[in-house]
């Protein structure tokens, strides 16, 4: 008969505040974790290389011409899985820009990043409702609204506290 041994899962260290490339390891996956409005993309533009950030909003862009078309998300996931283990596969840096605010999308880039081996970094813009509403109300481009940045920061909400049980090797959160 087999026996299950009982998994322990030591909870990852959360660092807050910002942060250098250079802290983080070598070879990594990083995905970025807020709602629209948080500054992902932001982020992504300031710190990493532009070939280094994979983001959802333009793989829709490539498949429809349109970054907003949500009918093609699961095409443009398709994809950035693709890249994703394409890279991770021969060592580069992969960012991840997209909401990654459910446990289960996060889990699906994670397993990807363990079957490369690779590490797995998790960046949170913990970022209030009420900031990414007036950012996404401000913006020149397509805007998102309150309800869906609302339901975003319901799922985010629902699995953040036991973020550290996930398997990153690191987190770090930010707002
Ligand atoms: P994303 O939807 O999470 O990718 O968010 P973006 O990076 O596109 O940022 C949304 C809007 O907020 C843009 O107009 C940004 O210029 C603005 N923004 C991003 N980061 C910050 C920030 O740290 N402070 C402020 N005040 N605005 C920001
Ligand atoms: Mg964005």
């Amino acid at each position: 008969m087999w026996r299950v041994a009982s998994r322990s899962v030591t909870p990852t260290p959360i660092s807050r505040g910002p942060f250098a490339v250079s802290d983080l390891p070598a070879h990594a996956l990083v995905l970025l974790v807020g709602t629209s409005g948080s500054g992902k993309s932001t982020l992504a533009r300031q710190v990493f290389a532009e070939t280094q950030v994979l983001s959802s909003d333009r793989l829709r862009g490539w498949i429809s011409d349109d970054e907003s078309d949500q009918s093609v998300s699961s095409q443009a996931f398709e994809v950035l899985g693709l890249l994703v283990r394409h890279r991770l596969a021969i060592g580069r840096t992969t960012v991840v820009d997209a909401t990654n605010v459910s446990r289960s999308s996060r889990a699906e880039f994670l397993g990807v990043a363990r079957a490369a081996g690779r590490p797995a970094v998790a960046v949170v813009l913990d970022v209030s409702v009420e900031e990414c509403v007036a950012r996404d109300a401000a913006r020149a481009d397509r805007r998102v609204g309150r309800a869906i940045i609302e339901s975003q920061r319901r799922t985010l909400d629902a699995s953040i506290s036991d973020i550290a049980l996930e398997g990153f090797d690191e987190i770090r959160v930010m707002n």
